[in-house]
């Protein structure tokens, strides 16, 4: 269904579709319908789009949906999907590069790399957006997303924009406090000059080396549980024997225990199902409970 079709958003030029299967935005590749799936067709569009919403709508903003559980029962508002819709990228001055939420974070890296610019290597490797990244924290390899930061833009659900300083967010360890009912838009990155080939060089090992140790061919949502403070959560796991454990269509990866595989039939509940189980047992066993990383959305069946 078009945006044409859906009644309530004849303002908006993006694409509106009415009860899209989340399946197809997340990399579990499960999760039952939004009641709207807004891909906006730039920033004023998607202010336009917030605009149109009931106050009370529920909004849940993806970006390449590789760090959310959707349940099986969908989501029951509005999905903003910044993929596809924000994808402006540019460079700015000497060392700034300037990106919008839906940029994936593979396209940043590659852009300052050609760009001579350094310090968002890591990034390659991590299959979310720009947005998803700065709600994140995301981070590898000693990097994260906000340690480049300099500049970001928000909007709230009336469709305003803001831009508060860059130090008045509290950032941690996959971690980021934002006002109630802001999303991110887009962000500036301060970067460092260097020489592209040694980028590029960097790129390559770093990337050949989460290949030998992820499954990132498979459905999942790369790690599930945070680490604990001086400890590793696919340590635990694996210390308490779950490597393997299945629930459904659901599976622990023997590659990577803190990776949760769907081979191909899970579903949203097998999966928060074995979440569960393993929070349990790591408990049990070492004492320690874990505390997931992915982020959870919307309802059971
Ligand atoms: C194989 C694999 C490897 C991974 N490796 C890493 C890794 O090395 N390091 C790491 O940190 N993560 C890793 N991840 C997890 C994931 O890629 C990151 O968390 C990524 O930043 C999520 O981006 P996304 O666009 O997919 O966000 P989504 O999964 O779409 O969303 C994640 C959260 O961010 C919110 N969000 C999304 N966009 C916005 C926005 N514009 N404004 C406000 N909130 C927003 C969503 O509502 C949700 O709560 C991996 C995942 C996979 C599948």
């Amino acid at each position: 269904m078009t945006r044409q079709s859906v009644p309530g958003f004849e303002t908006v030029r993006g694409v509106v579709h009415a009860n899209e299967p989340m399946s197809r935005h997340t990399s579990w590749r499960v999760g039952g319908p939004a009641r709207y799936f807004f891909i906006p067709a730039g920033r004023e569009d998607l202010a336009r789009f917030l605009q149109s919403l009931e106050t009370d709508t529920p909004i849940l903003w993806v970006g390449l949906g590789s760090n959310l559980l959707v349940r099986d029962g969908g989501f029951d508002g509005a999905v903003i999907a910044t993929h596809r819709g924000l994808s402006k990228i540019e460079r700015y001055g000497e060392r700034e590069v300037f990106a919008q939420a839906g940029v994936p974070c593979a396209r940043l890296a590659r852009f300052t790399n050609r760009h001579g610019l350094c310090g968002v290597e890591f990034m390659a490797g991590i299959p979310g957006t720009v947005g998803g990244a700065l709600a994140m924290n995301a981070g590898a390899f000693g990097g994260e997303t906000w340690q480049s930061v300099t500049q970001v833009e928000l909007v709230n659900r009336r469709g305003e924009f803001t831009h508060p300083p860059v130090e008045s967010f509290a950032v941690a360890y996959r971690e980021v406090t934002v006002a109630d009912d802001h999303w991110f838009t887009s962000a500036r990155f301060t970067l460092s000059c260097g020489d592209p080939d040694v980028g590029q060089a960097r790129i390559r090992s770093l990337l050949t080396e989460r290949g030998s140790r992820q499954p990132v061919q498979r459905a999942s949502a790369g790690s599930v549980f945070r680490n604990p403070p001086d400890d590793h959560a696919a340590r635990l796991i694996e210390a308490a024997g779950l490597k393997g454990l299945r629930h459904g269509g659901a599976a622990v990866s023997s590659q990577h225990a803190n990776f949760i595989i769907n081979e191909g039939t899970a579903s949203a509940r097998d999966i928060e199902t074995l979440i569960e189980m393993i929070r349990e047992r790591v408990m049990d066993l070492l004492g320690v409970m874990l505390d997931p990383e992915v982020r959870f959305s919307g309802v059971d069946r």
